[in-house]
């Protein structure tokens, strides 16, 4: 006869498969299984129980070594929600007594040692957290940000340890603006793998010291570190020749460019206070002519024509990008000098100063037709960190930045349930060749 709703063993039935279910949809496996499950539909809750099979021997976390179970502790962790109820697994937990170790809590297959969330919530935790603001983060999965904060910390440095840099040849160093534009972090990138490898608080040449130590606590040879791409500071300059002496060094392009932006901006500055059309032009002079608006342009076409030193300037920035389109190292080194001597011709003291400091950093400017290098991808990391700081109203602490830079781009592995592995990673592009639109800061 079928079972009827109202009998008794139907229900028996099905609550053991239910138990079967979720001990498989856990992925549990003997001795551990579900032994009841609490739904409180008014609570949003479910609790799922779970228990061992009596007289298991566990192994000794330490040793590994089959011991008897001394007693038992109940813990309860937070695991991924049940549609829209929060789901927490409890179990009694074996302290087991090893001859050697005393006794010790064993170790469950659905948490690791010491958290408060099983293995799958913070998969899901991680997958979230480099995707939006920690708050945002915090709201959707229901928990504080503080002990998400924590739960990426580990992951964080439990993969980095893991790290290899032995074949690390390429770098690019970069610095990010921290809390409030005042606290810096600086970014070293791998250049040929795309990632970022060390991320340092605070800014100039002893990060490069920092960042050494790291290499070489990861398998890597500083030594062994060919090429470098920085920006035109003394600083990182100075902090590569002490500590990375094999290094060639290219200036980056896009740093070049906004230096010479800079003093195209200085010039107009100056020429506002006489010629009052220059006002609110800033922007104009800034971006190259294809990327003008038709207003834009039409205001640049008559403030060509007027004469101004402002255009001078311009103009001279635009004809340095054409550096990029040379051949070869030799034909950029002589167009480089005729630039130089075209520059301090003009007069213009802002760009005469730029020019002087271009031409002191010379051989780094023109390496890049051997390297290739440019920060492109530190740019893009930066701009994904930044991103997420203004979306985060800023991190607390440069510890959080850091980590969070970590998670953005370092294309970390991490020792979580495969639900990470599904997860599309942001990727950037090197640009290795001349763009064919030259880009401007
Ligand atoms: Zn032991």
């Amino acid at each position: 006869m079928a079972p009827v709703a109202h009998d008794p063993g139907f229900k028996e039935n099905e609550a053991m498969d239910m138990t079967t279910l979720f001990t498989m949809a856990l992925g549990l496996q003997a001795p551990w299984q579900v032994k009841d499950l609490q739904f409180n539909p008014e609570g949003h809750r479910l609790d799922i129980l779970i228990d061992f099979t009596p007289g298991t021997d566990f192994p000794c976390p330490v040793c590994g070594q089959p011991c008897k179970t001394h007693d038992t502790e109940e813990r309860t962790w937070r695991h991924m929600d049940f549609f829209q109820h929060a789901a927490y697994l409890t179990a009694r937990v074996p302290r087991c007594k090893c001859d050697q170790h005393g006794v010790k809590q064993v170790n469950v297959p659905w948490a690791r040692p010491g958290s408060g969330f099983t293995l799958m919530f913070e998969a899901l935790a991680m997958m979230i957290m480099p995707t939006m603001p920690m708050n945002a983060a915090a709201r959707l999965l229901r928990e504080h940000d503080t002990r998400l904060w924590r739960v990426a910390h580990h992951y964080v440095d439990d993969s980095r340890a893991k790290v290899d840099m032995s074949k690390v040849k390429e770098i690019g160093v970069d610095e990010t603006a921290g809390k409030r534009g005042q606290d810096y972090i600086t970014l070293m990138v791998d250049m040929v793998e795309r990632k970022l490898l060390f991320a340092v608080e605070d800014k100039g040449h002893e990060t490069l010291k920092a960042f050494k130590a790291d290499l070489e606590a990861h398998g890597g040879d500083a030594d062994g570190i060919k090429e470098a791409s920085l920006d035109m500071s003394q600083a990182f300059a100075k902090g590569l020749r002490e500590y990375f002496p094999n290094a060639y060094l290219t200036f980056d392009r896009f740093h070049v460019m906004k230096l010479l932006g800079e003093a195209v901006d200085a010039v107009r500055r100056k020429e506002a206070k006489e010629r009052p059309e220059l006002k609110k032009t800033r922007y104009i002079w800034l971006k190259n002519p294809s990327n003008l608006t038709a207003s834009q342009e039409r205001r640049l076409d008559t403030l060509e024509g007027a004469n101004l030193l402002t255009a001078e300037a311009y103009r001279l920035k635009l004809t340095f990008q054409d550096l990029y389109y040379q051949c070869d190292h030799m034909d950029a080194s002589q167009f480089l000098d005729e630039w130089i001597d075209m520059t301090e011709a003009s007069g213009l003291e802002p760009m005469i100063k730029a020019a002087a400091t271009i031409r002191d950093h010379k051989e780094g400017v023109l390496r890049w037709f051997k390297s290739g290098l440019t920060n492109g991808i530190l740019e893009g990391i930066n701009s994904l960190i930044q991103a997420a700081k203004a979306k985060a109203r800023g991190y607390r602490t440069a510890r959080n930045l850091i980590t969070m830079a970590y998670l953005i781009a370092a294309k970390l592995k991490f020792d979580l349930p495969t639900l990470w592995e599904t997860v599309p990673r942001p990727t950037f592009r090197v640009t290795k060749r001349p763009l064919r639109s030259p880009v401007l800061a």
